[in-house]
């Protein structure tokens, strides 16, 4: 089968495609015939080396598909089955065997395309809203990169939950994204300083929860961004890792607390993994949850995907059809 390798973290060039062989489930795995793999910021920290894994290594941490064998002791799912899964690498390809648990059936309604799409940010926005900061009515929180895959997901959670939510982007036609996403106010951070801004909108008191997946070019006036007591959620890294922080600097700036989460803690088990991911794709089923794919690549085309993502050019998701 085709599958991306790394031989050695570094730039773009660093993805290959080689030809390897299917790879047979053992006990508790089933073999997935992929059919659309997403595109994760997370795929472009593992090919740079800022996250670490042993080469050769595969990429990608998503995909949708159909079962096309199962090992023993599988009851989760049947050959046959169409399935999702997101955190397990290596989905750049065209099989992969993952654990039985860790596979979701699709709903009728929804497409394998949207599978796909959904899993690892849909997933990511629901734990980011419903557990690591439980959004309420009458909250305020701010959202980093609105327009983008995880920060449209997670705007739209945050307004089912009741919030009143400030996105920010990087342009105009971003922030048009960002308010059909359901943002009420957005703040273009590469024109203005958002921290003044999030003042202003909220009266002085600051927002509850800043929800920051930008990281290093953000975190300062995130932080400025909060009310007394509020919790800052740095969940990602798409300008740099956030600098450390000296616990004396939280008691400075208003007792505020502190996390960084990510999702393979909030799937612990199949119980909380099935939560997740039935909310995520029967409200896609719906029509209450919106993904909007924007573009479609071969596989082939992996490093050019990884380098629109990053180069701040999309919004929404980008997958790879094997
Ligand atoms: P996005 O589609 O959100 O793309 C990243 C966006 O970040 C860009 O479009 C851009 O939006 C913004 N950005 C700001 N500064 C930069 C920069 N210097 N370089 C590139 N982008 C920048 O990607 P994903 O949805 O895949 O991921 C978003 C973030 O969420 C990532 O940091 C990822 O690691 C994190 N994440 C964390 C998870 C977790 O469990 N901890 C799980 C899933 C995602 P704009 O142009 O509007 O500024």
């Amino acid at each position: 089968m085709k599958a991306i390798l790394v031989h050695q973290p570094g730039g773009p060039e660093a993805l290959r495609l080689e030809e390897v062989p299917v790879p047979q489930p053992g006990p508790g795995q089933a073999l997935v015939k992929i059919a659309a793999s997403g595109v994760n910021f997370i795929d472009i920290y593992f090919r740079t080396g800022l996250y670490k894994a042993d080469p050769p290594f595969g990429i990608g941490m998503e995909a949708a598909g159909t079962v096309e064998a199962i090992g023993a002791g599988v009851g989760e799912v049947s050959v046959g089955d169409r399935v999702a899964y997101a955190m397990n690498r290596g989905s750049y390809a065209e099989y992969g065997v993952i654990p039985a648990w860790q596979l979701v059936r699709l709903p009728d309604g929804v497409d394998v395309n949207q599978g796909a799409a959904a899993m690892l940010q849909g997933m990511t926005a629901h734990y980011l809203s419903h557990s690591t900061y439980p959004l309420r009515e009458g909250d305020w929180c701010l959202i980093h990169a609105a327009a983008g895959g995880a920060g449209s997901l997670l705007v739209q959670m945050a307004k089912m939950r009741g919030a009143t939510v400030i996105g920010t982007t990087s342009t105009a036609e971003k922030a048009a994204r960002a308010k059909a996403a359901g943002c009420d106010h957005v703040i273009l951070y590469t024109e203005k300083d958002f921290d003044t801004e999030v003042k202003e909108i909220t009266n002085g008191r600051g927002v509850d929860v800043v929800y920051d997946s930008v990281g290093a070019s953000t975190w300062e006036r995130s932080l400025n961004s909060l009310k007394k007591r509020g919790l800052m959620v740095s969940y990602g890294n798409a300008s740099g890792p956030a600098p450390a922080v000296a616990p004396l600097e939280l008691n400075n700036r208003g007792s505020l607390f502190l996390t960084r989460p990510t999702l393979a803690h909030h799937c612990q088990d199949r119980g909380e993994l099935l939560w997740r991911a039935s909310d995520v794709l029967d409200w896609i089923a719906a029509g209450k949850l919106k993904i909007h794919i924007e573009k479609i690549y071969p596989l082939i085309e992996a490093a050019q995907a990884q380098t629109d993502l990053a180069s701040r050019k999309t919004s929404g998701k980008l997958l790879l059809i094997p």
